[in-house]
């Protein structure tokens, strides 16, 4: 099965270095197919501002809806995607897609009067380095922005810090996309390497939180210490503060008393298909 030969290629296993490189190409082949197919959705979970309880926001977030494997997460397939040039065309098939939906929500909120709602409302787009680094992302990106019309304020470009492996052309497209007007978050904040130093060189607007953090918040000090210490650290450059993963009304109540504004997690709603996210709306 394809979730069979994915597990397999994740753990490395096979001493046939030929016979690994063929699975991988059969299994960016089945990825692309799935895509072609159009067996990919995007699924949104609100971001909540956690002391109003109110959504100001949602993630996009990658589903591949396979006829014969149901629901499959990004998290079994998301490298493979990433490890390939294919995160060109699918990476600007989710931008196009999260546009179009964030226009549909704009438009509703608006035609209901909510307009100090959709003015405020930011669509979190995820996108990984090669996506990012590739010479023709922001040029890209605006012509969907522009074809959806659509301000830059409203939408944000999530990333984690691996980004800044790709050094200087990283820097400049951030500092381009920063000039135009998206806003930046970096994703799973304190997981990778060096956060400090790039933290001063970014032109970032939000810091998320990582759930691992998140998720011991109650019961590790040295846990919570770190979280403290990071929403601390993010006010006084001017940058906004979203806790991932929470799941629970005692985590989402010690993180606000901490200090952070917005969280995002099951306690509020797993990620759900766009119809039920403008319910929820
Ligand atoms: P991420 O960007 O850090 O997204 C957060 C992940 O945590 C999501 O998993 C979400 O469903 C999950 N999550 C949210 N709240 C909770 C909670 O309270 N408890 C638990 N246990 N989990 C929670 P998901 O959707 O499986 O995505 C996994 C990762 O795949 C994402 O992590 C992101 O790195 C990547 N990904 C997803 N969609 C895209 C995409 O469109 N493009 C790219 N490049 N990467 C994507
Ligand atoms: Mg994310
Ligand atoms: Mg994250
Ligand atoms: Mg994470």
């Amino acid at each position: 099965s394809r979730i069979g030969e994915l597990q397999l290629e994740n753990t490395g296993i096979g001493d046939d270095k030929t016979q690994s490189a063929l699975d991988q190409i059969k299994l960016e082949n089945q990825i692309f197919l799935a895509f072609q197919n159009k067996e990919f959705e995007l699924f949104y979970q609100p971001i909540i501002e956690l002391k109003s309880r109110k959504i100001v926001g949602a993630e996009a977030l990658l589903r591949w809806k396979s006829p014969t494997q149901g629901l499959i997460s990004p998290n079994v397939f998301i490298d493979v995607i990433e490890n390939s040039s294919m995160v060109i065309p699918i990476g600007h098939w989710i931008i196009n897609q999260a546009l179009k939906d964030l226009k549909t929500i704009r438009d509703h909120l608006i035609a209901n009067k909510k307009d100090k709602v959709a003015d405020e409302f930011m669509m979190s787009i995820n996108i990984s380095g090669r996506q990012f680094t590739h010479t023709d992302f922001v040029n890209n990106l605006e012509d969907l922005r522009e074809k959806h019309d659509l301000p830059t304020k409203n939408i944000k470009l999530e990333m984690t810090e691996r980004i800044m492996m790709d050094g200087a052309i990283a820097l400049d497209a951030l500092h381009q996309c920063r000039a135009q007007g998206y806003a930046i978050s970096i994703d799973d904040f304190g997981t990778g390497f060096s956060s400090l130093q790039y933290l001063t060189q970014m032109p970032i607007s939000f810091l998320k939180v990582d759930r691992s953090f998140v998720m011991k918040v109650l019961s590790d000090p040295k846990s919570r210490a770190v979280v403290s210490s990071i929403i601390h650290l993010a006010h006084a450059m001017d940058i906004e503060i979203i806790a991932e993963g929470i799941e629970t009304n005692e985590e989402s109540i010690v993180l606000e008393t901490l200090g952070a504004r917005y969280g995002q997690g099951y306690l509020f709603s797993k990620p759900v298909e766009f119809s039920s996210f403008m319910k929820m709306l």
